[in-house]
């Protein structure tokens, strides 16, 4: 059998480059988490921050933060050297560096979650560059400088005897401090609370999603934890399977916990619950047994739904609940390992004396990113405001920060013109096959549907505003529109027409007699008398006051409108209303006439007033009769 001797150093660098690709693997994880977690108009925003984020913390790692952490420390406090290191440096010292940049970009991102849909994409760059040049490095100088390569002096915490495995301060409090400060300049998103401080649900435009990245987080964590061992051994199977069952007995925790609590709304919980498992087994997953990371992880999982709900308590909007997450779980985990660890892989005497410790570093790490972050983040938003304008923050940060045109803005853009447009609504273009389209096709529809049921009202609206409630026939408005009708086509057509005016006689008389409901009725069949009497073509008869007609007859020569006049004033005779002026009387009408001639043309006025002198006449003479202006006087 063959038998080949690998260099347990080559294996050693081998590992540990396997597991910064497994760590590296928590970025996609963390872009799909929180992307699925925001709206969809945020998205790409939350996207792109998790891509910068982590170039630019792979940079200032490799430029500052490496050597502030892994350099010759200066009394345990910072590193003083390993600034920009080389590629031709120990091969050591690059993967290691490789690995810790990996952590670094995850401390870095931590942030970009909680502060999403309403941070500047500047501000959080900004945040991004503190977090890799001076939170993270100084912290892990702390608690692990000198522990991997030996050197001395070591980090004060380290020496101290604080344990922190892979990073459970380090990395995930580190970035739920810096988050915590961040979210606290920042403020709240745009109705998030209510003014009386209710919370309100913003909806996740993609919570599979999220699940996926949670998943992918979970994977990454293997190389989170196991590359922390950096000679890979037989450990790794205890440092797995604790990652592992911590995680599922935090989910499992969060399920229980949140659907007492909240019901069954849980998939939230669930995932928060178990990446708070897997950051608090972080720092310890070396070193306790299989029962105790369950507990942990279950501890974890219910300090991730408690902690949401106090944050909210305190109208502090974390969108992916980072803080509850990361910093609950990093301090718990950080605490846990005084209780949990067996005292002989603990570094101190007594659970009590590694208790103090465990909680010095949690305090330590809080006064350091919460102290260095305040001033920065306050000055920074002074200078340059942190939170996009109101404007951007409701339109979406996909195209108020970076342009980035979808659907739905297009489709804003569309109701925007629409709204601007004095004219009837238009429709909404229909791209088939994009999202919109059966949006839009259904506004369409609606559109069509109501401007039809609008077009039928309006045209009844416009019937009964031309229309005499009482007669049924043309009101006065229509009375004059069609005056000024007649008189124009007449003009240009060169033609005659007449106009007639009839009053009920002594009408008064009748209503206060009989009373005014009887008045009414006489009033409607005095009507259909005249109106059986309108042979002429185009003629309109209108009631224009209490008991007073008229009738337009256009192209219609004196004598054919004084003979429909006389057969009118019969014809309402004819009805025999008894009147109550004396025995024998009916209800009877007087009529005046005019006529428009081509030949001498007056104006309407004119016209009316001469109509209404021959129905004077009419009245004087004795009324029952017809009169026609210019006619000569009869007795
Ligand atoms: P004349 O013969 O000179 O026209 O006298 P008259 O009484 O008919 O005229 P006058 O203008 O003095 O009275 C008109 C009356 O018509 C007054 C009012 O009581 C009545 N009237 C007006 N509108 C209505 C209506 O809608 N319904 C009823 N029932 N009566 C009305
Ligand atoms: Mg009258
Ligand atoms: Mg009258």
């Amino acid at each position: 059998m063959l038998n080949i001797e690998i260099d347990p150093h080559t294996i050693s660098i081998t590992w540990t480059l396997l597991c910064t690709a497994l760590v590296l693997l928590m970025q996609p994880g963390f872009t799909c988490l929180e992307s699925g977690l925001v709206r969809s108009k945020n998205n790409i925003n939350v996207a792109l921050k998790n891509v910068a984020d982590f170039c630019i913390s792979g940079v200032c790692f490799w430029l500052v933060g490496y050597g502030l952490m892994y350099g010759a420390s200066a009394s345990g406090f910072f590193g003083t050297n390993q600034f920009a290191l080389d590629s031709y440096d120990n091969p050591s010292i690059l993967a290691y560096f490789l690995f810790q940049m990996m952590f670094c970009g995850t401390a870095a991102t931590i942030l970009s979650g909680a502060v999403a849909e309403r941070m500047r994409f500047s501000g959080y760059i900004i945040c991004s560059f503190l977090t890799a040049t001076a939170l993270f490095p100084i912290v892990g100088h702390w608690i692990w400088h000198g522990k991997h390569f030996e050197q001395a002096p070591m980090g004060w915490l380290i020496e101290l005897g604080f344990i922190d495995f892979a990073g459970a301060t380090v990395v995930h409090s580190v970035g739920g401090w810096i988050a915590l400060i961040a979210l606290v300049v920042v403020g709240p998103r745009l109705g998030r609370f209510t003014r009386e401080g209710e919370p309100k649900e913003m909806y996740c435009q993609n919570l599979p999603l999220s699940a996926l990245g949670t998943f992918l987080l979970f994977i990454g964590w293997f190389g989170f934890n196991g590359g922390s061992i950096h000679t890979p051994s037989t450990e790794l199977a205890r440092v797995f399977s604790n990652t592992a069952l911590s995680a599922c007995a935090g989910g499992v925790s969060a399920l229980l916990l949140s659907w007492n609590l909240h019901s069954m709304q849980g998939i939230r919980y669930v995932l928060n619950g178990l990446l708070a498992g897997l950051v608090a087994i972080s720092a310890s997953a070396d070193l306790v047994n299989l029962p105790s990371a369950i507990v942990i992880g279950a501890i974890s999982g219910c300090i991730s739904v408690l902690l949401g709900d106090l944050l909210e308590k305190f109208k502090i909007d974390d969108v992916v609940s980072a803080v509850p997450v990361h910093l609950g779980g990093g301090i718990w985990g950080t605490v846990a390992v005084a209780l949990f660890v067996p005292l002989e892989k603990l570094k101190l005497e007594t659970h009590s004396e590694q208790l103090i410790v465990q909680l010095i570093g949690v305090a330590a790490c809080a006064i350091w990113v919460c102290s260095i972050g305040l001033v920065f983040l306050w000055l920074v938003n002074k200078v340059h405001p942190l939170r996009v304008s109101a404007q951007t923050e409701t339109i979406g940060l996909n195209f108020g920060e970076h342009g980035m045109k979808d659907e739905l803005i297009d489709l804003m853009e569309q109701f925007d013109n629409i709204a601007k447009n004095e004219n009837t609504p238009q429709h909404l273009n229909v791209e088939h096959g994009s999202n919109n389209a059966s949006l839009c096709m259904t506004y369409n529809y609606l559109l069509d549907h109501t401007s039809r049921h609008f077009k039928a009202r309006e045209e009844e609206l416009l019937r009964l505003a031309s229309l005499d409630p009482l007669t049924g026939i043309a009101n006065r408005r229509v009375y004059e529109n069609v005056l000024s009708e007649t008189l124009e086509k007449s003009k240009k057509s060169s033609l005659d027409f007449c106009l007639l005016v009839i009053d009920v006689d002594n009408f008064k008389q009748y209503n206060d007699h009989y009373g005014h409901q009887l008045g009414d009725y006489c009033l409607q069949n005095v009507c259909q008398a005249l109106s059986s009497k309108l042979t002429i073509k185009n003629g309109l008869l209108a009631r224009i006051g209490g008991e007073e007609f008229a009738i337009i007859l256009p192209n219609t020569s004196q004598k054919a409108a004084q003979s429909l006049a006389e057969k009118i004033r019969k014809a309402v005779s004819a009805l025999k209303i008894p009147h109550c002026a004396g025995q024998g009387e009916f209800v009877t009408v007087s009529i005046g006439g005019a006529r428009w001639s081509h030949t001498n043309e007056v104006n309407l006025q004119t016209l009316f007033d001469d109509a209404d002198m021959a129905l004077f006449q009419a009245k004087s003479n004795g009324r029952n009769q017809v009169r026609f202006s210019g006619q000569a006087e009869t007795s």
